[in-house]
């Protein structure tokens, strides 16, 4: 059974025209305004972008010609990036809580004034560094919340306690506090950044120290497992909790990764054989489909190489990627419509975030262009 797909600017009329081999990258640049539009009118406080999420030039020279605030950078390359597309000036926020002094030193170079420390150590390394009032300390602090698809605060973080002691060393250091928090990747709960807002308030109040700006962190979800998220309900919840709990409202910051980039990508991925039970695809864990192991997997459709879609019946296939490791399987089953062949292709959605960057050469494979559409 097959459904008729328009031949236009779309994912599906470039594979009918060019039946690309390699994996192809999707990107249409008029959703990726329309996000920040979004974020950048609802959010209350200044939009940043966490560039390890997508740090293509396009991506970020897009974000900045869109009205981005500044972006969240976590090595010095990332500095060099954003400084050769965007200009030299451009706000950066240095919010890796772990730096060797080298890198301190590259960053204010680069002109980084705000930096985010979990750890007493952390601080003296940038205090040793040379850094003075005009700069901004972030305490980033974590809590057992439930809400993003891994938990971030097993690598970063002070407990409340610990933060309470770094906010008042910031402040006693004559620096400018503020406070942080990363809720988690792909956090569907709004819930979980209200709870981290009345944490944050009693941190503050504790320390005795009023802090100028609260950065409520990425972990915004995108469309990956259905329908768009509703951001202005993240929005309301976080203002409202930041009402609630601050008796002098700090100004507001946040730094989404993927919820500004993800769904202005998809993903195409070629079958490359089809066997009994399963399916080998020519990209997997090793490229493009690095996150499916830890996140739910996105939605996909199946295009046939004239460019129509597959509604078969389903049946579940096991999926194999390209290399020649057995490691290299999806974890869950495809469920791929019964009339599906080799050399269709399987159009993954909402995939601009950690893909690129995050794709290795293993085995030869990891190659992948990006075509930009008008849709997707
Ligand atoms: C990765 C990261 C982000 C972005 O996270 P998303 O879940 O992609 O929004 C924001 N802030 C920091 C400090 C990060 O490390």
């Amino acid at each position: 059974m097959l459904q008729r797909v328009a031949a236009s600017d779309t994912p599906a009329s470039y594979l009918m025209q060019t039946r690309p081999d390699a994996p192809v990258h999707f990107f249409a640049p008029s959703a990726l305004d329309a996000r920040l539009a979004e974020f950048r009118k609802g959010f209350v406080g200044d939009v940043t972008y966490a560039v390890k999420a997508n740090p293509s030039d396009r991506v970020l020279a897009g974000l900045w010609a869109g009205g981005l605030s500044g972006f969240d950078v976590a090595s010095p390359a990332e500095m060099e990036s954003v400084s050769r597309l965007c200009g030299h000036g451009v706000l950066m926020h240095y919010n890796n809580p772990v730096r060797s002094r080298s890198e301190i030193a590259a960053a204010m170079g680069h002109g980084v004034r705000s930096w985010s420390v979990d750890d007493a150590g952390e601080l003296e390394k940038l205090l040793a560094a040379g850094i003075d009032p005009r700069h901004e300390v972030s305490v980033r602090f974590r809590l057992d919340v439930e809400g993003g698809f891994y938990n971030f605060g097993e690598k970063f973080g002070a407990t409340p306690d610990q933060a309470v002691e770094l906010l008042r060393r910031v402040s006693s250091a004559g620096l400018r506090p503020a406070l942080t928090f990363h809720v988690g990747t792909q956090c569907c709960r709004p819930e979980a950044y209200a709870r981290y807002v009345a944490v944050a308030a009693e941190i503050a109040t504790r320390a005795d120290v009023r802090i100028g700006r609260l950065n409520v962190g990425g972990g915004f979800p995108s469309a990956r497992n259905g329908g768009a998220p509703d951001y202005e309900a993240f929005f309301a919840v976080i203002n409202a909790a930041v009402a609630s709990a601050f008796p002098i409202r700090p100004a507001l910051l946040c730094e989404p990764g993927r919820a500004l980039v993800a769904d202005s990508f998809a993903y195409a991925v070629r079958i490359k054989s089809l066997r009994e039970g399963r399916v080998y695809l020519n990209d997997g864990i090793y490229g493009g489909l690095s996150e499916f192991p830890s996140m739910q997997m996105p939605t996909f459709e199946v295009i046939t190489a004239d460019g129509t879609l597959r509604a078969g019946l389903m049946q579940a296939r096991i999926a194999f990627g390209p290399t020649c490791d057995s490691i290299d399987k999806l974890p869950d089953p495809l469920n791929l419509p019964s009339d599906t062949e080799e050399g269709d292709w399987l159009l993954f959605r909402s995939m601009g975030a950690y893909l690129t960057g995050v794709t290795t050469r293993f085995n030869g494979y990891g190659r992948c262009e990006t075509v930009t559409v008008a849709r997707l």
